[in-house]
């Protein structure tokens, strides 16, 4: 029997889940494939109950389902509960469905690999306080950063975060601080950091620059988790900076490895991911 999973969402346009976890299959040699289900908001209850079948092995979650899957399966687990988004559910043997989030694991394997050292310690400035920034800001909280500064357009959005994440980590509440991305505070901020994420939808929806990288210092890296496409606006600053510059494939890469270890047991899979997907990752007229 060939075995599934499902990744659900509405719409699903991007075909790079689908070519990174089917080459992972055929390289491991297991008889699954991984599928597109593009489905409206009254047949997820019926698609997460259909996923407890012996055929299943688990689902892929996206917008805008990761909040709702997480009142449907049977365990969330504490770091997605945290960051208040399931991406993944792995079903177990006797069929339970657990909804665990792979967003923070893979964002910080592909940030430490940008930096080239750990997160522990680094002064960090995140702008965005959408879903993909819950997992940043989480998975920085998580790693014992020394200094965040969270900066969104909508300034409510980033204390609200902050204050989700209160007890998370040992970073002191002296050195959190919420902004507007406007706030004069933030380029403060910026001229003092290690590390500039990008967490918005800037430079794939909006163009221009998510933020200005003139004043970031000659060390900082900058990390975009937009990887369509590949080169955003604020990667070409930083680049011509000389800075540390990296977008967000690596993230995209090590969160599918991450979730594929989880439903078969098989790791060490970045590799044929990263190589099955680079066409489409190179491809400037994907969709975004
Ligand atoms: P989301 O939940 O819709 O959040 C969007 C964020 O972008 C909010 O903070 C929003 O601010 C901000 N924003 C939107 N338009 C803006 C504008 N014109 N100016 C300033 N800020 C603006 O989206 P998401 O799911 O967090 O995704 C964010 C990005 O991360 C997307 O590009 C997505 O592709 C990427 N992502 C990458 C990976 C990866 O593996 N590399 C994983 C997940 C997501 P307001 O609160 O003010 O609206």
């Amino acid at each position: 029997m060939t075995r599934r999973v499902a990744l659900l969402g509405m719409p699903l346009r991007r075909r790079h889940s689908v070519v990174m976890h089917n080459a992972a299959f055929a390289a491991a040699g297991i008889d699954a494939e991984y599928v597109l289900r593009e489905l409206q908001r009254d047949e997820l209850d019926a698609a997460v109950t259909e996923a407890r079948g012996p055929g299943w092995l688990g689902l892929g979650v996206t917008a805008p389902y990761k909040q709702a899957v997480a009142g449907l399966v049977d365990e969330v687990e504490p770091e997605a509960g945290s960051i208040g988004a399931v991406n993944n559910v792995v079903r177990r043997d006797d069929g339970r469905l657990i909804g665990f989030n792979s967003d923070a694991p893979g964002f910080r394997a592909g940030v430490e690999l940008a930096l080239g050292r750990p997160l522990e310690g680094l002064d960090v400035v995140v702008v965005g306080a959408g879903g993909a920034a819950h997992a940043v800001v989480w998975a920085c909280l998580d790693a014992g950063v020394r200094r965040l500064t969270v900066a969104n357009r909508t300034q409510d959005a980033a204390s609200a975060m902050l204050a989700r994440f209160e007890r998370t980590g040992s970073t002191r509440a002296g050195d959190r601080a919420a902004s507007a991305l406007g706030d004069p505070g933030i380029g403060n901020a910026l001229a003092t950091a290690d590390l500039a994420i990008n967490a918005t939808t800037v430079g794939m929806v909006d163009p221009g620059p998510a933020f200005d990288a003139a004043t970031l210092p000659s060390h900082a890296t900058v990390f975009d988790l937009v990887y369509v496409p590949p080169e955003t606006p604020l990667l070409a600053v930083a680049r011509r900076r000389g800075l540390r510059a990296a977008n967000g494939s690596e993230m995209l890469i090590q969160q599918a490895a991450i979730a594929f270890e989880r439903w078969t047991g098989v790791g060490g899979t970045a590799d044929v991911m990263r190589q099955a997907v680079a066409p489409l990752l190179a491809d400037a007229g994907a969709p975004a």
